[in-house]
């Protein structure tokens, strides 16, 4: 009987905490811990309600400081999990890496690390535990949501079954969905305002070149979306791609934005509200993004109310197994609403809790859980991409896709 235990408690670990008990064969005993305790009892009794006899899964529920190494690991020592699910922030993706160390289980978050104090997201301290998860027999896994995660197993997909020679990926993440809110975001807002407002950077050449955020615009239509206007902006795939996939000669990421939102985006930047720099506000320290983050909407309250879909996909070209030139696409659409009639959230939690859950599984079940730091387009797909189409986030193949210029 496997047990799992999922830290955070936000959108993302409400929709991978359904998914486990919808997964009951293979997740039997879920705990949901996060600092705030009141929250992992309202994932417990959402999914009581929502599944009612059907709930085989066990769950239980736990507060814990995942800042905090010693509490970590009292809490996996007591509740003895077969894997730990970082769902929380990248600021404790360090601190739950050496906890899951110490105690010999195996890691697995969604987002890379990111110092509190630094916007500036990289690879570099999680690939520095590779050495001592090797040594301890223990596996750790990276970005299992959906970009980085699907993104990363469809880029190892495209490597096994259709190119040799992979030369360029574009990764297109269109976001059509409408909450109704002038300004809001669909995932930890001071997550989402430090990715966005940050430099755009790709890949190319054996070099980053970088831009001014959302300098380069192209427009697209996106099947069963629409025409979007989407910017190039640097994202974490971005480097382990570059690290992982031989004969890459560009990777780039773009992203849909709506006017609204950016210039929402670009007040907020001029008054000074997304700045990580701590300010005294009537003799107390506040960090004005996280300030901000808590006058806006909770990404998690956002499913009522969100229409539309998103589309998500991967262009690559290069030569195929033939070694003629070639090109494919291959893409999700997921629909707001559908996903907030079976989980009670919207899509954007959707996309990153279901993979989150199939990654876990994909270790649990013993098929990737080879020691060391792994990204996932480093790990064999053909299971995860069974596991996408029987979990709710199918995938569409097409070999004549228009390219991005
Ligand atoms: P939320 O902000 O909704 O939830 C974060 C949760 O983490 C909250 O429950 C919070 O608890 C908890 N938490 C924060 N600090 C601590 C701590 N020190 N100890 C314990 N728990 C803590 O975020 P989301 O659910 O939207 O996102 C979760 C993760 O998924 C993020 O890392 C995000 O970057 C990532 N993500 C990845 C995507 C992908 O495609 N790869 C896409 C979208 C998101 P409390 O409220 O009590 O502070």
């Amino acid at each position: 009987m496997k047990k799992t235990l999922i830290i955070g408690a936000g959108g993302v670990a409400s929709v991978a905490a359904h998914k486990c008990c919808q997964n009951y064969e293979v997740f039997a005993d879920i705990m949901i811990a996060s600092r705030t305790k009141s929250k992992c009892d309202g994932i417990k009794a959402a999914i009581e309600k929502r599944m009612g006899k059907n709930l085989k899964t066990a769950i239980s529920t736990a507060s814990v400081n995942a800042d905090n190494v010693a509490e970590l690991v009292n809490l996996i020592n007591s509740y003895k999990p077969d894997i730990v699910m970082n769902l929380a922030l990248p600021y404790q993706d360090l601190t739950i890496m050496e906890a899951c160390l110490q105690t010999g289980v195996p890691y697995l978050d969604t987002a890379n690390y990111e110092p509190l104090d630094t916007a500036k997201f990289e690879y570099k301290w999680q690939w520095a535990f590779d050495d001592r998860y090797k040594q301890a027999g223990n596996t750790a896994i990276l970005g299992s949501g959906f970009d980085p995660g699907v993104t990363s197993v469809w880029t190892a997909y495209a490597q096994k079954h259709h190119f040799s020679e992979i030369h360029y990926i574009d990764i297109l993440d269109c976001n059509g969905g409408d909450h109704g809110y002038p300004f809001a975001t669909n995932f930890s807002p001071e997550i989402n305002i430090r990715e966005v407002a940050a430099n755009g950077r790709y890949y190319e050449n054996g070099k980053w070149i970088e831009t001014k955020p959302m300098e380069i615009k192209r427009e697209r239509n996106f099947k069963h979306v629409g025409q979007k206007d989407m910017y190039l902006m640097y994202h974490e795939e971005l480097e382990s791609m570059a690290k992982h996939i031989p004969h890459l000669k560009r990777a780039r990421f773009f992203m849909t934005f709506g006017q609204s939102y950016l210039t929402h985006l670009k007040c907020l930047e001029n008054v000074g509200m997304t700045s990580i720099e701590p300010i005294k506000f009537n003799g107390v320290d506040i960090v004005p993004i996280q300030f901000l983050a808590k006058v806006l909407p909770d990404p998690a309250s956002l499913g009522p109310r969100t229409k539309g879909k998103t589309h998500i996909g991967v262009l690559f070209q290069g030569l195929g197994k033939d070694g003629k030139p070639k090109k494919y696409y291959i893409y999700n659409v997921c629909d707001h609403e559908e996903c907030y009639k079976e989980v009670g959230s919207q899509a954007i939690s959707y996309t990153t809790g279901v993979p989150a859950m199939i990654g876990a599984m994909m270790n649990l079940k013993g098929i990737w859980n080879k020691p060391g730091v792994w990204n996932m387009e480093q790990l064999d797909p053909d299971a995860f991409m069974e596991g996408l189409n029987k979990w709710g986030l199918p995938w569409v193949e097409d070999f004549e896709p228009e390219l991005v210029d």
